[in-house]
C-alpha cells in the first residue's frame, strides 16, 4: 500500500498575518500561533520573528511531515476527502519544490488589518473599519448595552498591530523580500493599504520583485496607473476582483461602489492586461443569498457586455493554463459534471479512479451508466458535449479520441506505476502530464490550442470565476440557508437559464450551473432549527442595514424580496407575537 504524503509546502514555509493581528499558518488554518506560554501571538506586543518560530507552526509542521492529519488543516482535510483540490494541493502543485529555511517564510499570506473603503454584506468590523458604527448600532450595542466608545476599544490591537509605526512588521516584512516566492494579499482592501505598496517598492528597489509571484484580493476600486507601474515590475501578478453583482446590486451587496467606477474599472484592468503579459485579472464571484437569485443575470452581463473572454469555476482549473491542460486536472478535479464519473469508482468521492480504468475512460463510462445518480447525469452532460463540440469547433471526438487516447494508453503502461492499483489513490504519485512528455503534451497542447476558448497564448486573459465556497461569508448570507421553496424557484431558474452566447460558453455555463445547484441543494446543515435562525439574521441584517444605509432591499432586489416576503412577513408576525 503507498504510504500517505500529508505535507504540506504552506506548513514549511508559510506564514499568515491575520486582520486580527494574530498569526497563523494560512487562511484555512484552525488554530492561531502561540507563545511559549501558550498565548495567542498579536503583532501589537510580538515579532514576526516570534511567530515564525512559534511552537504551534513546528507543531503542525512536524505533524504534516509525519503524516498526522492535524487538527489545524480540517479544512484541508474534508476537501481531500470530499475528492475537491485543496488548499494544500494547489500550493504543493505550485510550490512544492521549495524547501524550508530555519530563518524566514517564503509564501506569506497578508491581511494587514481592516482598512477598508467598504463595508459589504457579507463582511464584518474585523475586517472592515467602515462596518464599525453599524455593528455596534445594530449588534454590540442593543445585545451587550455597550458605549460606542467602549465598543471601539476591542478593535485597538488591530490598529496597533499594523499602524505605519510598528516597524518590526513592516521592516521584518522587507528583509525577508530577497527570500519570498509568494504574496498573497487579502481584505481589508489591499490596495488602499500605502505600506503594502512600501513593502513592494522594496522589493524593486532591491531588485528582487522579477523573483516574486502576488496576489491580490481587491474590491477593484482603486487602480491607478502608479500601481500597473509599480506591479508591472514583479515576476506574475494574479489580481481577484471581487464583484458580487452588476449594475445597481452591485452596491447593494458592496456597499458603497458604484457599478459605474467598478465597471469602469474593470476596463482600466483589461486596459492593464493588454500592456503586460505578467498580469492576470480574474473576477470573482462570490455567490451568496443576494446575488444568487440573479446569478444568471451576472453570467449574461460579463460574458456576453462585457465580453470576458472565459469563465471559471475555482474547481475547474484546466483551462487557464497549458500545464492545467493535462489529464490529470481533467480526470481528478469533480467538476465538470461530466467528466466526474471518470475520477470516481464510487459516486461518493471516496476513491480515485485507478489508472487502467483511466485508460478505458470511454468503456467504462458507457458500462457504469447504471451504477449511480451522479455518473447518470454526469454522463448524460458529457454526450451533450460532445455532440455539441465538433458543431462549434469543428473536431470530432471519435476522430481525436483515437489519436489522444491510443498515445496518452501507450504513455501510461510506459509509466510503471501504471500497474499498481493503489497508484491513483494517493496525490503524491498520481500521474501527470507534463512539457517533458514531448509527443503526447505536444498532440494535447495542440488539440487545445484548436479550440479557440481555451487557446493556450490567450487562456490567461481575464477570467471570471464563480467562488461557490463561501468559507468567508456569514452563515445567513449562506445560500444554504434559504427556505427550500426558494432554493427550489432558484433552481428552476437556473435550469431553464440559456445564455445567449456560444456553444462553447454554454457548456461553461453548465459547469457553473451544475456548481450552484449542487451546493444550492447539498445538505451541509442538516439542523433545520439553524437555518431558521440564520434566515430570521438574515432578515434582521437586511432591515438593519437597510436602515443604516438607506437603501432598501425591496427596491434593490425587487424579484428575489417577492420571493422572499411570505417567509418575512411570517417572522414578523413570530417576531410581533
Ligand atoms: S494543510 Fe491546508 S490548512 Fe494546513 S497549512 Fe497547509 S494549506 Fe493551510
Amino acid at each position: 500500500m503507498s504510504k500517505t504524503n500529508l505535507r504540506c509546502v504552506i506548513a514549511d514555509t508559510g506564514l499568515g498575518l491575520h486582520n486580527s493581528g494574530r498569526c497563523y499558518l494560512c487562511c484555512h488554518s484552525r488554530t492561531y500561533l502561540k507563545d511559549d506560554n501558550g498565548q495567542e501571538i498579536y503583532l501589537d506586543s510580538s515579532t514576526l520573528q516570534d511567530a515564525w518560530n512559534s511552537p504551534t507552526r513546528v507543531e503542525i509542521q512536524h505533524a504534516l511531515n509525519n503524516n498526522i492529519e492535524h487538527p489545524n488543516c480540517t479544512a484541508c482535510w474534508e476537501d481531500e476527502h470530499a475528492g475537491k483540490q485543496s488548499r494544500r494541493n494547489h500550493f504543493n502543485e505550485s510550490w512544492g519544490h521549495l524547501t524550508a529555511r530555519a530563518d524566514q517564510p517564503q509564501l506569506l499570506d497578508l491581511k494587514m488589518g481592516n482598512t477598508c473603503n467598504m463595508k459589504c454584506r457579507t463582511c464584518n468590523p474585523e475586517v472592515s473599519s467602515q462596518w464599525y458604527r453599524e455593528d455596534w448600532e445594530l449588534n454590540a450595542g442593543p445585545k451587550e448595552n455597550i458605549s460606542y466608545p467602549d465598543y471601539l476599544k476591542r478593535w485597538r490591537r488591530i490598529t496597533a498591530s499594523y499602524n505605519d509605526d510598528n516597524t518590526n512588521v513592516w521592516e521584518t516584512l522587507k528583509s525577508w523580500l530577497p527570500n519570498t516566492q509568494y504574496i498573497d494579499f487579502y481584505g481589508a482592501e489591499p490596495m488602499l493599504i500605502k505600506k503594502n505598496f512600501e513593502v513592494l517598492q522594496a522589493a524593486v528597489d532591491q531588485g528582487t520583485a522579477k523573483d516574486i509571484t502576488l496576489h491580490i484580493n481587491t474590491n477593484g476600486i482603486i487602480w491607478e496607473d502608479y500601481h500597473e507601474q509599480l506591479l508591472k515590475n514583479f515576476k506574475t501578478v494574479f489580481i481577484d476582483l471581487s464583484i458580487d453583482d452588476v449594475e445597481d446590486r452591485c452596491g447593494y451587496i458592496r456597499y458603497s461602489s458604484t457599478w459605474d467606477l467598478v465597471s469602469g474599472n474593470i476596463q482600466k484592468f483589461i486596459d492593464t492586461k493588454t500592456r503586460n503579459d505578467n498580469f492576470i485579472f480574474t473576477i470573482c464571484v462570490t455567490i451568496n443569498a443576494l446575488n444568487i437569485y440573479y446569478i444568471d443575470e451576472i453570467f449574461d452581463y460579463f460574458v456576453t457586455n462585457i465580453k470576458i473572454p472565459c469563465v471559471d469555476t475555482q474547481l475547474v482549473p484546466w483551462v487557464h493554463s497549458p500545464d492545467k491542460l493535462s489529464f490529470e486536472d481533467w480526470l481528478r478535479v469533480p467538476s465538470p459534471g461530466h467528466v466526474q464519473p471518470a475520477v470516481w469508482i464510487n459516486g461518493d468521492g471516496t476513491k480515485w479512479l485507478h489508472l487502467p480504468d483511466k485508460l478505458n475512460f470511454s468503456d467504462w463510462l458507457i458500462n457504469n451508466t447504471e451504477k449511480n445518480l451522479l455518473f447518470q447525469s454526469a454522463g448524460k452532460e458529457y454526450e451533450v458535449w460532445l455532440e455539441a463540440n465538433p458543431t462549434s469547433r469543428p473536431q470530432e471526438f471519435v476522430g481525436l479520441a483515437s489519436t489522444i487516447y491510443s498515445e496518452w494508453i501507450e504513455y501510461a503502461n510506459a509509466v510503471p506505476e501504471s500497474n499498481d492499483l493503489e497508484y491513483a489513490t494517493t496525490r503524491e504519485k498520481q500521474w501527470r502530464l507534463d512539457p517533458d512528455t514531448g509527443d503526447l503534451f505536444g498532440t494535447w497542447a495542440e488539440y487545445a490550442n484548436a479550440v479557440p476558448s481555451i487557446d493556450s497564448t490567450k487562456t490567461t486573459t481575464t477570467g471570471m470565476m464563480i467562488n461557490c465556497n463561501m468559507l468567508h461569508l456569514p452563515s445567513h448570507l449562506s445560500i444554504k440557508m434559504l427556505p427550500l421553496e426558494i432554493k427550489q424557484i432558484i433552481t428552476q431558474k437556473l435550469l431553464a437559464y440559456k445564455p445567449t452566447v456560444t456553444q462553447r460558453d454554454e457548456y461553461k455555463w453548465q459547469d457553473q450551473c451544475d456548481m450552484i445547484l449542487s451546493f444550492l441543494n447539498s445538505d451541509i446543515d442538516n439542523d433545520p432549527g439553524n437555518n431558521a435562525a440564520y434566515l430570521k439574521e438574515f432578515h434582521y441584517y437586511t432591515r438593519g442595514l437597510d436602515r443604516t444605509r438607506g437603501q432598501c432591499f425591496e427596491q434593490q432586489l425587487p424579484e428575489f424580496a417577492a420571493v422572499l416576503k411570505p417567509w418575512f412577513d411570517q417572522l414578523d408576525a413570530e417576531i410581533t407575537a
